[in-house]
């Protein structure tokens, strides 16, 4: 059994003073999965994971029985791990940790040093045990060591709303001290879900969907139609940032943008106005469904809220829908508007889609966009456009980026 581990970089003189360890202890979410797809889920997450922590320099990862553990060449620093950490899909939590022996004059030995620099009023210690045979049960821990930490410290134990946390995970090989936790986002490890293609638009809904996809193990590939020249570039850039955004959750991420002005002329030429918008959105459908097919991708999602704006009615969202290929997922199908916003805050996209922008369903958009449509009348309207030609001419026309975050 090493020494542990102590901080080098923790001093309790400097309060910008940053912990840091040499080891993480991570958990898994998602336990309803069982058996070969349990599996695949752990296998997968500490993959992505390590794949995450190539930046912090070698490290070993082992996995225990519901748990995983890291082990750094060198100490990190916790705000750069936590950041990392709370990133990966799949994971519920992590913990900067500490390493001893599995016995209780390990963890008061190890004390001081865990203790160092930390100022509180209430504390509380919490024990698991992934070892049975441990001769205290996690209660007693609890007490042992919380009693070990008043005396130390004066501060009052307070289970419920503790200043400070002390987490002990007692294994059959080794004991575990955290004292800094992370929680994850949980949800499935990018990859479990296949992969499927987002409707990227400047607002603040379609990031949280492709987010929201992307939770559920599903890769993504991003679609934004533009109406260049009459757009400006900086509706693009606004998107790319959202990509950006979106990467540091997903990694480089694969956006098509489509030149999609001289397709919408032709609708606008040849369609009654109020019908523009659907007649739209059943293009860009068509149009995202190749080019989904092209990368394997599997569904389209898009960011449609119900009953949010004219085009996102029931009857439009299935006249809309019926054009697609694919089947086309809305996670925030059923959201309000409150829900939405607190998750683009969240994921960190919020302060990007509230810049103004302009998207291409407002140009050319009609003063009075139907909000009730039937199929038979947005087939007929459909039948004075050549569609094969126009979607060839929107596939010809992406033009591929990688987004990195
Ligand atoms: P968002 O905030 O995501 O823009 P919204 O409430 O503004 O949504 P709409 O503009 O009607 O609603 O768009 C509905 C969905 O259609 C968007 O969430 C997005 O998925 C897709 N979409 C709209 N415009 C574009 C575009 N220019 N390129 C790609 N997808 C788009
Ligand atoms: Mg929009």
């Amino acid at each position: 059994m090493g020494v542990p581990c102590l901080s080098t970089t923790f001093s309790p003189n400097d309060p910008q003073a940053i912990p840091s360890y040499r080891y993480l202890l991570g958990h898994y979410g998602e336990l309803t999965l069982r058996g070969k797809n349990r599996h695949r889920f752990e296998s997968r997450l500490v993959e992505l994971l390590s794949a995450r922590l190539r930046p912090f320099g070698d490290h070993e990862v082992r996995r225990l029985p519901g748990r995983f553990f890291i082990e750094f060449a060198v100490e990190q620093p916790w705000n750069r791990l936590s950041e990392t950490a709370k990133k990966v899909f799949g994971l519920s939590n992590a913990y900067g940790v500490w390493r001893v022996a599995p016995s209780l004059d390990a963890v008061h030995a190890l004390l001081p040093s865990v203790l160092q620099g930390r100022t509180f009023g209430s504390f509380a210690v919490r024990c698991r045990r992934g070892e049975k045979q441990f001769p205290y049960s996690s209660q007693q821990v609890g007490e042992i060591i919380g009693r070990a930490v008043q005396e130390r410290t004066g501060a009052r134990v307070d289970l419920e709303h503790p200043e400070f946390t002390l987490w002990i995970e007692v294994m059959s090989r080794h004991l575990f001290v955290g004292a800094d936790r992370v929680e994850g986002p949980r949800g499935l490890p990018l990859g479990m879900s296949g992969t499927v293609a987002v409707f990227l638009s400047g607002g603040i809904d379609s990031p949280v969907a492709a987010w929201r996809m992307m939770r559920r193990g599903c890769e993504t590939v991003a679609f934004h139609f533009h109406s260049a020249p009459f757009t400006t570039a900086a509706s693009q850039e606004k998107v790319l940032d959202l990509a950006q955004r979106l990467a540091a959750w997903h990694g480089p991420l694969r956006i098509g943008l489509i030149p999609f002005a001289p397709l919408q002329q032709q609708v606008v030429l040849h369609a009654p106005a109020e019908l523009r918008i659907i007649l739209y959105r059943r293009l860009m459908l068509r149009i995202a469904a190749e080019l989904a097919r092209e990368v394997g991708a599997t569904a389209l999602v898009t960011g449609d809220a119900l009953g949010q704006v004219a085009s996102q009615t029931l009857s439009n969202l299935s006249t809309i829908e019926a054009a697609s290929p694919l089947p086309v997922l809305r996670p925030l199908v059923g959201m309000d508007k409150e829900e939405i916003t607190a998750t683009a805050r969240q994921i960190g996209t919020y302060e990007t889609s509230i810049e103004p922008h302009q998207d291409c369903c407002n140009f050319l958009e009609p003063r009075h966009p139907a909000t009730s449509s039937r199929l038979a009348t947005v087939e007929r309207a459909e039948a004075a456009l050549d569609l094969t030609a126009l979607v060839r001419q929107g596939v010809a026309a992406v033009e591929w980026r990688v987004v990195e975050a």
